[in-house]
Formats: C-alpha cells, structure tokens, sequence
C-alpha cells in the first residue's frame, strides 16, 4: 500500500471511532495479564505449575524490572518508585538475585539470548551495580554474547550519562531503547518530564560510536498540550537523529486508575479526533522518510533487522513489545514482572514492598498466573499471528484443529462480521486478513478470539485503542 493511502483520513471515519476505539487489552499475553489466577510455587494447585516447563526451553529470555525513578512523569502508568534515595535499590538488587537463584532449581540451562531491562528507570542503577547485576545472573543463567544476543535496556535520557553506555557497553548490551515521548518544550512541561533534543542527539550518536546495534525512541501521541504540528515538529527533529527503530504509543489517559495522571488537567487532553489526526501524521511523516510500519505501532529503518523480519514474516511480540528473537520461556524478576513457559504464564507480586517480603520467605514472589489449556495455546498463536504478520492463513488454523476454520471459530467469525462490513479484515480462501485500515484496531480484531474476554464481557479495564 501506498504511503498517502497508509495515511489516508480516509481510511478513519468518525463511525469507525464510535465503533472500535474503546478499551480494548493490548495483547502482550493471551490471556491478557487481568485474567491471570492466584497462583503460588508453595504448591497447592493441581499438576504440575507453568514454570516445570522452563526445563524444556532451548532459548531463554530474562527480564528483570528496576522500579525506580528520580522524578515522577505525569502521564506513566508503570510500576515505579520515585525517590531521590539510592539506598533502596541496592537491597533491591539482592532481592532479584536471590530470586535468580530460586530459578537455578528449576535447572534452567538453556542459554540466554535475550536480556532486557526494564522499569522504571534501570538507568537509575550506578555503573557498580549494574556490573553487579549482571555478574550475578551470570552465576545463576548462562548468558550468551555476541551478536547473536539481545541485550537491552530502556533508558532515560535524563539519567543517561556516557560512563554509563560505556558500561552498559563492556557488560555486554547492544539495544538501547529511550523513552522521548515528545520534544515540544510546553507539552514536556505538562508531563513534567524535561528533557532537550540536543541531549538525546548526544545520546544517540555517543551510543552508535559505542556500538550500539540499534537505537529505539519512545514516542506518545495524545499527551496534554498535544497538536498535530507540535508532533510533526517533534517527528521532524526525530527523523534528523534517525533512530533504528520507533514505537509510537497512544497516550491512555486513565487518573481513576493511575494516580500520577491526576496531575494531568482532563481538558489539555486532545480530543479523540485529534488523536487520530496525529496517529495519521506521524504515520505519513514516518513513512514518507522511508521507515517501515511494523504491526500496530512500531516503525523500523528499511536497514534494521526488524523491518527484514516483519517482511519475512519473522515478527514476533512478548512483554516488550515487537522482537526478532521470542525465545522458549522468558523469566521475568523483580515486582510485578511477568514469566512464560509453553504451559503458561506467572506473576510477581507488584509492590515492592510485598516482592522483597516474599523473596525473603520463599525466595520467589510467584502470586498469580495462568495454566495453558490447548484452546489458550491457539488463540495465543492466532492473536499473534495477526499482532505480527496481521493475517491468519486458514490451512494452518485446521492443521491446529483438526476442524474447518469456519467451524472451529464460528462464534468468533460472527463477531468479526461488523469489522468484515467495515473494510477492517477480509477473509478468503487463504484465511484471515488484516487491511491497511484495520491496522489501526488490530487489538479489537483480535479480541473477537479472546475466549475469556467474551465469556466475562469484561471491556472497562483496558486502556482505550484509539
Ligand atoms: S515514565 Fe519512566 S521515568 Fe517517568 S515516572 Fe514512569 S517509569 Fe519513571
């Protein structure tokens, strides 16, 4: 498809809107994360638990979440601790490493190819504890490098000096993703988050000099004091630095639910119509300076690996968002993060306070999850294939099943009838397809297979698609 159509209003009406942009999950697991049980490795539920299949995986991934922050940005919705005090993330630390070695039970030996850290703020870390950190998984994982590897690290450029991607460098990490949101100066004064491009240009020519493989911006539509041209100027300043890799986020505006939001007055935020016309221009600007538009929301150098894999259908998405290396399971540590195996999915807890509690009784802080069934593990598989390559080939759906797709999915086909009508899907002979216009309501396409959402009816908890 052509960039203009890409583009296109066109392609979104105010119909579409009313119809499709409510809240929706956002699909970094099926089921979504809200739907997972109490769930303990104190024993108590029946068979064997999710993370027994760690000893099955030929590829491990690790994440390990740092939840603290120097200052507070008004528009997040992470788990994070803002403090001026470092004490705490030092006993923090023992905390995720007596945690990695509960895992050494579970005789993980498959090596690490995939190393991500996220928060919060790991760049909080003093170079002396990350070296720390990271020799201390080495005792527990085997941790790989070279270039084979992904080892990542979200950063905040306000917190981000060059001894430390030096450090982050020798330690092995080759990915550096940095949250910019937005460069207007006046909307960066309403998130309370001041950071000036010349200092991210800095950043980001210092890490390519360093040999940072790819170099990811963050950016968010819909924040307070939003226009369209404030975003194209900021895109425009983007493309000058020419990071590797873009994700553009919807700024979901929730205060009931996120308390630093309430510090965001409701009327700087732009109205959906607005929203959509900045999703449309930054798309057309991005696109129109050649990156790729990969799944729903990220965007890619025709140069970068990821734009290679999404046009080999080689794309994958977990928690992080898109990826080229999913590997078997991925261990999450640290408070409230997130681990899979082939059989499931398990929780931290997500204070803190309740983590470190319960690393120090047991050694881990498993509180919640969810056991695969056969069903789960399809749909998991459907909702990623139209997350990452946005069709569904209906040979292998029956090879799955054993069923004709219409048969097996029959309920789920009716529901998407509607968004049929709406020019957001077509289904032919080779399956299910997403179009150009559909793209932009990929979450609600693949909600009409999430089992567990239509059995429920649940639909207020998840942040709004557009
Ligand atoms: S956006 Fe990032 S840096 Fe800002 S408060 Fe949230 S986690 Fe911390």
């Amino acid at each position: 498809m052509e960039t203009a159509e890409l583009s296109s209003p066109a392609l979104l009406t105010p119909e579409l809107l009313e119809r499709y942009a409510g809240p929706c999950p956002r699909y970094t697991s099926y089921p979504s994360a809200d739907r997972f049980v109490p769930m303990h490795a104190r024993g108590g539920s029946s068979g064997a638990p999710p993370w027994a299949a760690l000893q099955q995986a030929q590829t491990l991934s690790l994440y390990v979440h740092i939840p603290f922050c120097r200052s507070l940005c008004y528009f997040c919705a992470c788990n994070k601790v803002v403090t001026k005090r470092y004490d705490s993330a030092a006993s923090y630390l023992e905390t995720v490493l007596r945690e990695a070695r509960w895992y050494r039970d579970c005789v993980v030996e498959a090596p690490v190819t995939q190393l991500h850290l996220g928060g919060g703020t790991p760049t909080f870390l003093n170079d002396g504890d990350l070296e720390r950190l990271i020799l201390g998984l080495g005792e527990v994982f085997p941790l790989q490098v070279g270039d084979d590897v992904e080892y990542s690290v979200e950063a905040d450029p306000r917190t981000l000096a060059p001894h430390t991607l030096d450090n982050l460098r020798r330690l092995g990490f080759n990915r550096l993703s940095m949250g910019i949101q937005d460069f207007n100066p006046a909307v960066q004064r309403a998130v309370n988050r001041i950071c000036p491009p010349e200092d991210v240009l800095a950043l980001t020519e210092g890490a390519r000099a360093r040999g940072f493989r790819s170099i990811s911006y963050d950016l968010i539509y819909g924040l307070p004091g939003q226009s369209v041209t404030s975003l194209e100027q900021t895109i425009d300043i983007v493309l000058e630095h020419a990071p590797d890799r873009i994700a553009l986020y919807h700024y979901a505006h929730l205060p009931q639910r996120f308390k630093a939001q309430r510090l965001i007055s409701s009327d700087l935020i732009p109205p959906p119509a607005d929203k959509i016309a900045m999703q449309l221009a930054a798309t057309r600007r991005l696109t129109g300076a050649g990156y790729h538009f990969l799944g729903m929301d990220h965007f890619a150098r025709p140069d970068d690996g990821m734009a290679q894999a999404a046009a080999e259908g080689r794309l994958a998405r977990n928690f992080q968002g898109y990826t080229l290396m999913p590997a078997d399971a991925l261990i999450g540590l640290g408070a409230s993060a997130i681990s899979y195996s082939r059989d499931g999915y398990w929780q931290n807890q997500h204070g803190v306070k309740d983590y470190t509690a319960a690393v120090g009784g047991c050694g881990n802080a498993i509180s919640r999850g969810w056991k695969l069934s056969d069903d789960d593990r399809l749909r998991q598989w459907l909702i990623m294939e139209l997350m990452c390559r946005l069709r569904v080939e209906r040979g292998a759906v029956e090879s799955r099943t054993g069923a004709p797709f219409e048969h097996y999915f029959h309920d789920e086909l009716a529901r998407l009838q509607p968004m049929v009508d709406d020019g957001l899907v077509a289904l032919d002979e080779i399956g299910l397809h997403v179009s150009e216009r559909g793209r932009w309501f990929l979450r609600n396409v693949a909600a009409a297979f999430d089992a567990h959402l239509h059995r429920s009816g649940s639909g207020g908890r998840y942040s709004r698609v557009l």
